[in-house]
C-alpha cells in the first residue's frame, strides 16, 4: 500500500509517502515569513501553502521514489487549523484523488500527532492499548486515553494557552524571535532551572492553564528590566531554564495523576512541543523513577509533519475508513 499525505493546518505546506507502516519521504516547507510578525499570520500562510503545496508534494513523490499511479489513496489533514491552510490542503486532496481515481481520506491533525508512534522505525517502539498520549503543541495541551486507532478520550486539557504558546510568549516577552519554542529550549541548556522561581497554577483535575505564569513571566521581566536594563542578556540561560523548568514540573504533575487515576503506566508524548530537550530527558527518567515506559516520538515527526497524517491514513485504508469529495476542512474538530 502506497499513501500519499499532505499536511497544511498551520504554516508548514508538508508532503510525505509511505509504504505501508513505513515513510519513504516526509518534506516540509515552513514559511520563514511569518518571524517577521512574530506570530503566524493566517491570510499569508494560506497564500504561501498555494505557492508550495505542487513542488512539496512532487518532491515527496520523488524522493520516495514512487510514480503518481502507484499510488492506493491519498491522506490530508482535515483539522483542527487554519481555515485558510486547511483548504488548502483538502482542495489539492480531493481533486488528486478525482483525477487518479483512488480514495480519499480525511485526518485529524491531534490523531496524527498521537499516532505518529506507529510509524515504523527502527529503535523506536510502539505503544499498546490502552495507553495515555500527552500531546503538547502549538494550539493544544491534552492527555488522551487512547483505546485504540481510532478510540481515544480526552481526559484533561488547558483551560487557556497551550504549552506551545507558553514557549513562544515567554519567548516573545524575552524579545526572542517567533517561534521561540527551541530558542528557549537551547539557552535553557546552559542555565539553572532552580534560579529564578514561579508559581505553578491551580487547576481542577487533570487540566492545565498557561495564560498565568505568562503574566507572571511578564511582570517578573519589567520588574528586572526596570533595575537593571540588561537582565536579559545577562541571565538569558537562567530565566529560560527557569521557565521550562516549571512548564516540565506543572506537565510532570498532571501526568502523574493520570497515571494514578487510570491505572495506565505507558506514555505517549506527541505534538511540537514533544522536540523539546527537557521535556524528552524527564520523560526518559521517568522510566526508572515511576516504573513507567514512556514513549518518544522520532524528533522529525513532532513539529508538524504529513508522515504523521499519512500512519494514520495506512491505518485507516486498512479498515476502508474511505471519504468522498463531499467531505471539507473544519477549523475545529470533534475528537
Ligand atoms: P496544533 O498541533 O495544536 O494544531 P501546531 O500544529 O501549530 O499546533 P506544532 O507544530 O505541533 O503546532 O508545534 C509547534 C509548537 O511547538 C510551537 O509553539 C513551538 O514553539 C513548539 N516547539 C517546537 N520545538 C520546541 C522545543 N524544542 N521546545 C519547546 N517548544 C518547541
Ligand atoms: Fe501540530
Amino acid at each position: 500500500v502506497f499513501i500519499l499525505a499532505i499536511e497544511s493546518s498551520c504554516d508548514d505546506t508538508a508532503a510525505a509517502v509511505l509504504r505501508n507502516n513505513k515513510v519513504l519521504s516526509n518534506v516540509v516547507a515552513g514559511q520563514k515569513i511569518h518571524e517577521e510578525y512574530g506570530g503566524v499570520v493566517p491570510e499569508l500562510a494560506s497564500r504561501a501553502h498555494q505557492q508550495n503545496i505542487v513542488p512539496v508534494v512532487d518532491m515527496a513523490l520523488k524522493r520516495a521514489n514512487v510514480n503518481k499511479k502507484q499510488l492506493s489513496a491519498i491522506a490530508f489533514t482535515q483539522g483542527p487549523g487554519l481555515m485558510g491552510s486547511l483548504l488548502v490542503g483538502t482542495s489539492f486532496a480531493k481533486s488528486l484523488s478525482l483525477s487518479l481515481n483512488i480514495p480519499l481520506i480525511a485526518v485529524n491533525h491531534m490523531h496524527a500527532h498521537i499516532l505518529a508512534h506507529f510509524i515504523d522505525e527502527e529503535g523506536f517502539d510502539k505503544p499498546e492499548f490502552p495507553f495515555l498520549a500527552l500531546t503538547i503543541s502549538g494550539g493544544h495541551t491534552q492527555i488522551v486515553k487512547v483505546n485504540s486507532f481510532f478510540n481515544m478520550e480526552i481526559i484533561g486539557e488547558t483551560t487557556d494557552d497551550a504549552v506551545g504558546e507558553a514557549f513562544d510568549k515567554s519567548a516573545k516577552i524575552m524579545g526572542l524571535p517567533y517561534p521561540g519554542g527551541p530558542l528557549i529550549d537551547k539557552f535553557a541548556k546552559e542555565g539553572n532551572p532552580k534560579k529564578f522561581q514561579f508559581t505553578k497554577p491551580k487547576v481542577d483535575r487533570l487540566n492545565f492553564s498557561f495564560s498565568g505564569l505568562k503574566t507572571q513571566i511578564l511582570y517578573f521581566i519589567q520588574r528586572n528590566v526596570l533595575e537593571n536594563p540588561n537582565f536579559i542578556e545577562e541571565n538569558k540561560a537562567d530565566i529560560c531554564a527557569s521557565i521550562q523548568h516549571t512548564i516540565i514540573e506543572i506537565l510532570m504533575e498532571k501526568l502523574k495523576m493520570a497515571v494514578a487515576e487510570t491505572g495506565i503506566t505507558q506514555i505517549a508524548i506527541g505534538g511540537g512541543v514533544s522536540a523539546n530537550s527537557g521535556i524528552r530527558e524527564t520523560l526518559k527518567n521517568a522510566e526508572g523513577k515511576y516504573g513507567w515506559k514512556t514513549f518518544i516520538p522520532k524528533f522529525e515527526y513532532t513539529t508538524d509533519n504529513a508522515a504523521m497524517i499519512g500512519i494514520v491514513g495506512y491505518q485507516k485504508y486498512l479498515e476502508n475508513r474511505f471519504n468522498d469529495a463531499s467531505i471539507v476542512s473544519k477549523a475545529r474538530i470533534e475528537f
